[in-house]
């Protein structure tokens, strides 16, 4: 019960006593950073070869590293150091210490390991309640967590958390959206996690089966994450459903969902950074760039045991800001990711990424959020197909009301990125769907 219990900051919000570390001064959590830094770093050294060798190869020792500003000069550990020493060769625990081990998708070659011993597991939860309490999710919440369970970390990852904040929760996992629908009106669930893009789905099957989410859900918040989105699409997803949309980061190398999470100003992910330490980094020089600079978002765990991680380049690309919130958090937050840089995709010599695409088509109104973006080639030259899906009432509109909309997003998307696409209207219900992380790229000329 006591686990449970909120109290008030002077900032007028409630806390979860399990996210006291959010409001720390600011001089505290650096004298703890840099505890649990030294700590990983020795740790690392000892038990991880690899890092071991890239420290020696730069004359450094886990001694010399006296500040934060010392990490700067220790080696990045990249995706590719977990495929090379796969399964177990990144582990600084021995296996009759490490109880879980989960594994990421893969979709190249071997997928990646990651692995928890019981203490990890702990912090684990602990940052998942504080993720979900930073969103407003409390006790008495009925919880149905959409995210995949299994190898995947965010159903399990989630689930846990979210018993330990005392939600009572409905492990649905992703699929059989009709199933998921009832069982969220029958029960009166409160809050859905799941993929941005699954709960659009369940907005469709939903709206297709004559449900009005408004009127027949309970709905208050939705815990969003796991891919990318858009702000437009946050807007959208709240206009339609009436639900709190919020964002929560996490990527499995680093532990899981619950890296960081919103607050309820919607104004950046919180990153827990008495267990994550952001830096944002300069990807072609490698530099560390000062907060406000958008850039590639590297993560050091200062509390992971099995699998410490140290300088992780995370691919993904945001922005640190480190103004303090209106929620009276100390920890600085990170901006909406807006790209991985692996996403990014060069038609005819411009650099766009497919969020500048999702903005446009949302901005021109009307359409559904539903959409896919081709990408040819054509004797020597790119090809831009973006396909839009009609929602039923657009459907049957006059081709008049079409064209016009047509120019719309045209021109929004010619505006956004410099591109002249070919937009395609579909019919509704065409475009893939996905239970899990949706790809809404199909680029053939890599074939
Ligand atoms: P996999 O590697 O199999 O995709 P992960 O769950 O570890 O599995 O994926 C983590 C990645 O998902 C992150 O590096 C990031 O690119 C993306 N991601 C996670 N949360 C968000 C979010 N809130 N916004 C944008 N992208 C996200
Ligand atoms: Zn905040």
């Amino acid at each position: 019960m006591q686990e449970n219990f909120c109290f008030w900051n002077d900032a007028g919000n409630p806390v979860h006593p399990a996210s006291a570390a959010d409001f720390l001064p600011r001089a505290q959590l650096t004298l703890m950073q840099l505890h649990r830094l030294q700590v990983t770093i020795g740790r690392a050294y000892e038990h991880v070869p690899i890092f071991r060798e890239r420290m020696d190869a730069k004359g450094l020792k886990p001694a010399d590293i006296r500040s934060m500003a010392d990490l700067a000069h220790v080696p990045f550990t990249i995706k590719n150091d977990l495929r090379e020493t796969y399964p177990f060769g990144l582990f600084a625990s021995p296996i009759e210490d490490i109880v879980r081990l989960h594994a990421s998708s893969g979709t190249t070659g071997k997928p990646i390991v990651v692995a928890y011993t019981q203490n990890d597991l702990t912090v684990w939860k602990q940052v998942v309640i504080r993720a979900l309490a930073a969103a407003g999710v409390h006790r008495g919440d009925i919880l149905q967590n959409s995210y995949g369970y299994g190898l995947f970390t965010g159903g399990m990852g989630l689930h846990y958390g979210a018993e330990a904040l005392g939600c009572t929760v409905l492990p649905t996992s992703g699929g059989n959206t009709e199933r998921q629908l009832m069982l969220m009106r029958d029960m009166g669930v409160t809050v859905v996690c799941s993929t941005p893009s699954y709960f659009l789905h369940l907005l469709d099957v939903a709206e297709n089966s004559g449900l009005d989410f408004k009127r027949d859900f309970k709905l208050r918040i939705g815990i969003f994450g796991a891919e990318p989105w858009t702000e437009e699409m946050r807007q959208r997803i709240q206009d339609i459903s009436g639900v709190h949309a919020s964002d929560i980061y996490g990527l499995s190398e680093i532990i899981g969902p619950g890296v960081g999470g919103e607050c309820l100003y919607q104004t950046g992910m919180h990153i827990f950074e008495d267990h994550f330490y952001p830096e944002i980094i300069d990807p072609e020089t490698l530099e560390v760039l000062p907060a406000g600079e958008i850039g590639e978002l590297v993560l050091t765990t200062l509390s992971k045991e099995a699998m410490p991680m140290i300088r992780y380049r995370t691919r993904d690309l945001s922005q640190l800001i480190d103004e303090p919130c209106r929620c009276g958090r100390t920890i600085r937050r990170i901006r909406r990711i807006s790209a991985r840089s692996d996403d990014m995709l060069i038609i005819r010599g411009v650099n766009i990424f497919p969020s500048q695409i999702e903005s446009a088509l949302l901005a021109a109104q009307m359409t559904s959020p539903h959409y896919l973006i081709v990408v040819d080639r054509k004797g020597n030259l790119d090809t831009l197909e973006v396909q839009v899906e009609l929602t039923s009432a657009l459907f049957s509109d006059d081709i008049s009301t079409l064209e016009k909309l047509h120019k719309r997003i045209s021109g929004a998307i010619l505006e956004s990125t410099g591109l002249r696409a070919a937009v395609t209207f579909v019919k509704p219900q065409t475009l893939p769907r996905s239970e899990g992380k949706l790809s809404r790229v199909r680029d053939l000329r890599k074939k």
